[in-house]
């Protein structure tokens, strides 16, 4: 098993890597490489500050990735640049997004886990995974993850989308999306948000697939269902508007690379395939 913390001593001057470089909550970019930070520990000065620091967070096309959190420090970064993980998600990069938001999900947890929640001594990193532990008792916290279902929802020829309060600025209109609650399962938890946000009942309710989502720690799992009764009816503080849409009068959507633009799109074929054996019947 490869250590998670590892000492600047024991990677080779030369050798190349991906640094995951954070100041406050940006990431140091190389805009020129599409966002990567590709280079040696000897390319970057301001990394051996923190050489006793280094996170290896697995690799990518064949290079290790290091993350490194520099916290507040402004960093001397010349030619560099920094992005946000949503600018890196809007612009598109799936694997860079992958990569970044694994190494923000790690820093996040250190930095909210710097004393123990037991006893409140200070918590030092593991170095053979990813956790944090207190000298004093011996209490260990691994990076937090919250479930959260998502689910596209079709009626016959129609998709459910609807307006969150985050989403009224971009114009944009989703699938429902909520928090799994303790002590729930996964589909209890999409029965109750779809009851909760819009007042409908869902049936013949299948898992999709997940995505791992950094802003700031949850674990996606996607589902789709259909209409089984009761009208849209929503909640006007959550969701401020839903309707369902003909395909051909799709207002603006998620892009693909987040699970709720997928599941989007496979509600979209299902209609379209159902269309199309009707019509062959
Ligand atoms: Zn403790």
């Amino acid at each position: 098993m490869n250590k998670m913390l590892v000492d600047i001593s024991s990677i080779g001057h030369d050798t190349t890597a991906h640094w995951l470089i954070f100041s406050g909550e940006r990431v140091v970019a190389n805009k020129q490489h599409s966002g990567w930070l590709k280079a040696t520990w000897q390319d970057l000065p301001f990394v051996h500050h923190y050489g006793d620091q280094i996170i290896n967070i697995g690799e990518f096309g064949g290079l290790a990735c290091y993350a490194i959190d520099v916290g507040l420090e402004t960093l001397p970064l010349g030619e560099l640049d920094t992005m946000s993980l949503r600018g890196i998600f809007l612009s598109n990069n799936e694997d860079l997004f992958s990569v970044a938001a694994r190494a923000w999900q790690f820093i996040l947890f250190k930095r909210t886990h710097r004393f123990c929640g037991q006893c409140g001594s200070s918590m030092e990193q593991v170095d053979w995974e990813m956790a944090m532990q207190c000298h004093t008792c011996k209490h260990r916290c691994y990076p937090r993850v919250s479930p959260c279902i998502i689910v596209a929802i079709r009626n016959q020829d129609r998709i459910l989308l609807a307006q969150g309060k985050s989403q009224k600025e971009r114009k944009m209109f989703s699938v429902l999306a909520g928090f799994v609650e303790s002590g729930e399962s996964l589909e209890e938890a999409v029965h109750r948000e779809v009851f909760e946000e819009v007042g409908i009942k869902i049936k013949n309710l299948e898992y999709f697939s997940s995505q791992p989502w950094p802003f700031p720690h949850s674990l996606m799992m996607g589902f789709i269902a259909e209409h089984d009764s009761g009208e849209i009816n929503v909640d006007g503080h959550e969701i401020l508007e839903a309707a369902w849409y003909e395909l051909d009068e799709m207002p603006f959507v998620p892009p693909n690379m987040s699970i709720a633009g997928r599941l989007i799109e496979k509600t979209k074929e299902l209609i379209s395939n159902k269309k199309a054996l009707h019509k062959q019947g």
